[in-house]
C-alpha cells in the first residue's frame, strides 16, 4: 500500500527497518546519535554551529510550532500571520491560545504571500515583532517564498518563524542567508521521508537565550532544551528514539539522492505526472499551473451525481493507494500528495488506479461541480 497523502509519507523499507531497535536514551551511544542527527539537520538548513541550534521534541508538528512561538515571542507580543490556508489558521490559533497577539494578513487561496503587503502590515503596526509564515501551505498546495518575505522582515528589523513542515528536505532554506529567521519548524515524516513521532526546530541560539523563561510551559520551553544541548547532554525527557534513528537513515537516503534539489526535482516530476494524468481523466486541478507547488495537488471533485469522496477513496485504496478522505478547499475537491518514497512510475500507477476507481463508481461527468 502506498500513501499518496502529503504526510505522513510512504517510507523506504530501510527507514522502517531502523525502527526495529531498542535504545537507552541516556546511554552514550544514543546521546551521540542524538547530537549527530542535530548537526546534520543544522547543516541541511544552512545553520551554523554556535549561531543556530537544532532541537527536537517528541510529538507532532503542531507541538514544535507552539514551542517555537512560546519560546521566541514574549507574552503579548504581536505575530503577523499571512493567512495562506488551514495551516496558517492553526499557527494563529496556537499563538492566540499561548497569549500572543495575532494579526492576520489576508492572502488569497490561490496566491503567494505578497512581500509588499507584509511590509505595509508591519509598517502599520510597530507592535508586530514577528511574522509567522507557512512555507508550503499543505491545505492549498501553494508554496510561499520565505526568502522574499524574509528580506522585508529583515529590512524592518523584525523577526520570522517559518513553518517548513511540508517543505524541509526538498524546498530550499538557508538560515545563513536569513538572520531574521528565529526558527524553522519541521517534522521527519514529510519531505525528509522519515516516520512521524518527533518535531524539530532550527533556531537562533541568541534569540532563545534572550527569551529564556517566557515559554510559560516547561514541556515546550526550547530555551531549556537548548541549554541542555549546549552542555552536550542527552535529551531532557524520553525522546522518540526509534523515530530519530529512522530519520538518520532517511537522511542517508536524502544525501544519496543528491540532496534537497534532487528530491525537489523528483517531487516536481511526480506532480507533473499526476497533474497531466488528472487532466487526461477529464478532471481539473484546483490551482492554476503558475502557483501549483510540488507537494500537494488538489483536484476539483467531478460534478457527476455518483461522486462520493469516501467511496472513491475506498475504491482507490483497493487498487493500492491511500489518498486523503477530506479536503481543505472552498469547493469540494480531492487531495493527492506528491511526496514520499515514490517516483513518477508510481504516480503513473496511481493515475491508472484513480481512473479505474472513477469507472467503478460510474463517474462519467468529470468536470467540476
Ligand atoms: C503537516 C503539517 C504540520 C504539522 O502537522 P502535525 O499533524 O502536527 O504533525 C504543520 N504545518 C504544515 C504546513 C504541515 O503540512
Amino acid at each position: 500500500m502506498k500513501l499518496l497523502i502529503p504526510g505522513p509519507v510512504t517510507t523506504h523499507r530501510s527507514v522502517r527497518a531502523a525502527l526495529a531497535h531498542d535504545f537507552a536514551p541516556w546511554d552514550t551511544d544514543f546521546v551521540r546519535l542524538y547530537h549527530r542527527l542535530g548537526d546534520r539537520l543544522l547543516r541541511l538548513g544552512g545553520g551554523a554551529v554556535g549561531t543556530h541550534v537544532a532541537l527536537t521534541l517528541p510529538g507532532c508538528g503542531h507541538f514544535v510550532t507552539e514551542a517555537a512561538i512560546r519560546s521566541l515571542l514574549p507574552p503579548g507580543a504581536g505575530l503577523l500571520v499571512p493567512m495562506t490556508g488551514p495551516y496558517a489558521e492553526r499557527m494563529a490559533r496556537l499563538a492566540r491560545e499561548a497569549g500572543r497577539s495575532v494579526v492576520p494578513l489576508v492572502v488569497g487561496a490561490e496566491a503567494a504571500v505578497d512581500p509588499a503587503a507584509v511590509r505595509r502590515a508591519l509598517q502599520a503596526d510597530p507592535g508586530l515583532s514577528h511574522v509567522g509564515l507557512i512555507y508550503s501551505e499543505t491545505g492549498t498546495g501553494v508554496v510561499h517564498d520565505p526568502a522574499a518575505v524574509g528580506a522585508v522582515v529583515r529590512g524592518l528589523g523584525r523577526r520570522m518563524i517559518v513553518d517548513a513542515v511540508s517543505a524541509f528536505g526538498a524546498l530550499p532554506i538557508d538560515l545563513g542567508q536569513q538572520p531574521e529567521i528565529d526558527a524553522v519548524v519541521f517534522t521527519p515524516n514529510k519531505c525528509l521521508e522519515g516516520v512521524p513521532g518527533a518535531g524539530f526546530v532550527l533556531a537562533r541560539a541568541d534569540r532563545l537565550a534572550a527569551g529564556a523563561g517566557q515559554a510559560g510551559s516547561w514541556s515546550f520551553d526550547l530555551a531549556d532544551v537548548a541549554a541542555r544541548l549546549a552542555a552536550r547532554d542527552g535529551p531532557r525527557f524520553t525522546p522518540a528514539a526509534q523515530v530519530l534513528n529512522a530519520l538518520g537513515v532517511a537522511l542517508d537516503r536524502l544525501e544519496a539522492e543528491g540532496g534537497p534539489a534532487a528530491r525537489l526535482a523528483r517531487y516536481q516530476a511526480n506532480m507533473q505526472v499526476l497533474a497531466e494524468g488528472m487532466r487526461e481523466l477529464g478532471l481539473a486541478p484546483v490551482l492554476p499551473a503558475g502557483v501549483q507547488g510540488p507537494i500537494v495537488l488538489n483536484v476539483h471533485a467531478p460534478g457527476d451525481p455518483r461522486w462520493d469522496l469516501q467511496a472513491f477513496v475506498d475504491a482507490v485504496k483497493r487498487r493500492g493507494f491511500v489518498i486523503s478522505n477530506f479536503y481543505n478547499t472552498a469547493r469540494p475537491s480531492f487531495r493527492l500528495g506528491c511526496i514520499g518514497a515514490l517516483r513518477p512510475v508510481d504516480m503513473r500507477r496511481a493515475v491508472a488506479a484513480i481512473g479505474a476507481a472513477l469507472e467503478e463508481l460510474g463517474v462519467r461527468e468529470r468536470r467540476a461541480a
